[in-house]
């Protein structure tokens, strides 16, 4: 058995999601995606989604100090033993720290830090056209990676919906603000020494495929 233990770093709408569930499929790993998370808490009007969508709503993003301490919880779970992939975590340099110090203390160590980039167009196209499944999270896109079934999902039938944050002008902010506040982590696990770039750009399969191989030999 390998255990891999995975950042997936990248703007949004790049394929994160849809190359993260492929991924945990591959390597038996589970998918820890605090993105994800806050929409369940939403779902489910916890005080914390309550908190989350103010900022999620706007593009902007949720404050570190409710983000830090769920993923340490998350991380301590049985399940991660054998590795994990984390999406959309961290997305600050404050975060990064944070989740360094957690692994210290665990005393384990990230493989790879996988960034996926596109270009700001490409990004806007994916984001707006993507659809979720209400019950189970499945990304998919009404051009690029449509459902079987029109709105529904391959996985088990639920019915597709469009993210609230999925409209181009928050698409545009949270762009920007992936610029200003995430793009600084790809120097930041450069000089660790363990970030992998990938062309996002490329269809679903090929990006896979690179991820794969590229981990081949992690
Ligand atoms: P992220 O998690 O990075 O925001 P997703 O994985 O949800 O991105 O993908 C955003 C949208 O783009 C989805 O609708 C998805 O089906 C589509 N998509 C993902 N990867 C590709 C790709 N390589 N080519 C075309 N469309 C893609
Ligand atoms: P995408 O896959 O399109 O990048 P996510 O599902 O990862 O989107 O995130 C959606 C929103 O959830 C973000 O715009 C932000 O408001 C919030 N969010 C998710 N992860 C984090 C995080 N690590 N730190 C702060 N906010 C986050």
């Amino acid at each position: 058995m390998i255990i891999v233990r995975l950042i997936l770093l990248g703007p949004p709408g790049v394929g994160k999601g849809t190359q993260a569930s492929a991924i945990v499929k591959e390597y038996n790993i589970p998918h820890i995606s605090t993105g994800d998370i806050f929409r369940s808490n939403i779902k489910e009007g916890t005080e914390l989604g309550k908190k989350a969508k103010e900022y999620m709503d706007k593009g902007l993003l949720v404050p570190d100090e409710l983000v830090v301490s769920i993923v340490q919880d998350r991380l301590t779970k049985e399940d991660c033993v054998q590795g994990f992939l984390l999406d959309g975590f961290p997305r600050t340099i404050n975060q990064a720290e944070a989740l360094d110090k957690e692994l210290t203390k665990m005393g384990i160590k990230l493989d790879k830090v996988v960034n996926i980039d596109a270009d700001k167009e490409i990004l806007i196209e994916r984001a707006i056209g993507r659809r979720i499944c209400k019950t189970c999270g499945s990304s998919y896109h009404i051009k690029f990676n449509p459902p079987k079934v029109e709105n529904l999902c391959d996985i088990d039938n639920g019915e597709l919906f469009q993210r609230d944050d999925d409209i181009e002008e928050t698409v545009a902010t949270r762009i920007e603000v992936y610029l200003n506040q995430t793009q600084p982590l790809i120097d930041y696990y450069k000089e660790k020494g363990i970030i992998l770039n990938v062309d996002g750009t490329r269809p679903i399969d090929e990006v896979f495929e690179t991820i794969v191989k590229a981990l081949g030999d992690k």
